[in-house]
């Protein structure tokens, strides 16, 4: 069995293209376009090339980009006060601070300072709660661009066996409680989990966020799941995956591609939480 490839670069085009004629439409019904606020503070280089695309998709669905630098000796003062500027500001509808910040820094606290309803990544407290009690809030880019390639495949979720790899904040955690809310009887893998394959093997759905490169192959899936692969690692050989895909794709039904499957989505869903943010701050809906 040869898996089916889920094409996360076109659906992501899709969705940044829906997400346009939406801005336009907002711009023309309130007289306002939605900004997004991207803080890099340092010069990393990985850093800078996220940040670089993020604000390249911003601008070509008609956002305003409102990026903003800091040094990397930036003070926590200084950050903190950045970010209450940006939080105050009416033509700010989402802030991202672009992670890790520089080792001096307090990044849980630079993070609590940003308001929930401009939290386009989904991590503040607030946002993560109302995730956890299921009530509508702005939620992490990469597990709901994992929901929404699944939707786009018509792959079933409620009943179905979930796996998730990994208990981040800003994967593994969120994405266990996307499946739950879609009735997925879920199961979170992390470090000390004893047989990683035996619990992968129980998985209808299998996403991978472990951020060990190669971690899950051939003999982890069970035929004709639908594998999900977050990780992202850069090697000579280009980018590849947390999942072996050259095994993996022998094995699954369904399964993402590294690069061209998650990754795209991750950004689509910061320009969807953009606009959301700016919709709900004219009273267009909650985000
Ligand atoms: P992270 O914060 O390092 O978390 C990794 C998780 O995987 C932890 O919960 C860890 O368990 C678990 N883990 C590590 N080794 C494991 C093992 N041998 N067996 C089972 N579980 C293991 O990473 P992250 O931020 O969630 O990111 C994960 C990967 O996704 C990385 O490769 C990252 O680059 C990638 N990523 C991609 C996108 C995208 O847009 N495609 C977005 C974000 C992240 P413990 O909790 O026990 O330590």
């Amino acid at each position: 069995m040869t898996a089916r490839v889920m094409d996360g670069t076109s659906l992501a085009r899709r969705i940044r293209e829906e997400v346009a004629a939406g801005v336009a439409a907002l711009t023309e019904t309130v007289g306002a376009t939605p900004g997004l606020a991207t803080v890099l503070i340092g010069a990393d280089p990985a850093s800078e090339v996220y940040v670089r695309n993020k604000r390249r998709a911003c601008v070509a669905a008609g956002m305003r980009d409102l990026h903003r630098q800091l040094p990397a000796e930036a003070s926590q003062a200084q950050v903190a006060d950045l970010i209450d500027e940006l939080a105050e500001a009416d033509e700010v509808s989402g802030i991202l601070v672009q992670l890790p910040a520089p080792a001096h820094l307090d990044a849980e606290e630079i993070v609590a300072r940003i308001p929930a309803t401009k939290d386009v990544d989904g991590l503040t407290t607030t946002n993560a709660g109302l995730l956890a009690q299921g009530r509508p809030g702005l939620r992490p880019c990469t597990p709901s661009g994992v929901i929404r390639l699944l939707d786009e495949h018509s792959v079933a979720l409620e009943g179905a066996q979930a796996v998730v790899v990994g208990r981040s904040v800003l994967v593994g955690k969120p994405m266990a409680q996307l499946l739950l809310e879609r009735n997925a009887t879920v199961t979170v893998c992390h470090s000390r989990t004893r047989d990683l394959a035996e619990t992968c093997r129980n998985a209808d759905v299998l996403v991978v966020a472990a951020g060990v490169a190669g971690i899950i192959g051939g003999d982890a899936i069970r035929p004709g799941a639908t594998v999900i692969d977050v990780g992202i690692h850069r090697g000579e050989h280009g980018l590849r995956g947390d999942v072996d895909y050259d095994k993996a794709v022998e094995v699954a039904g369904l399964i993402t591609p590294v690069p061209g499957g998650v990754g795209p989505m991750t950004i689509a869903m910061l320009l969807v939480n953009t606009l959301a943010a700016a919709r709900a701050r004219h009273g267009l809906g909650q985000p």
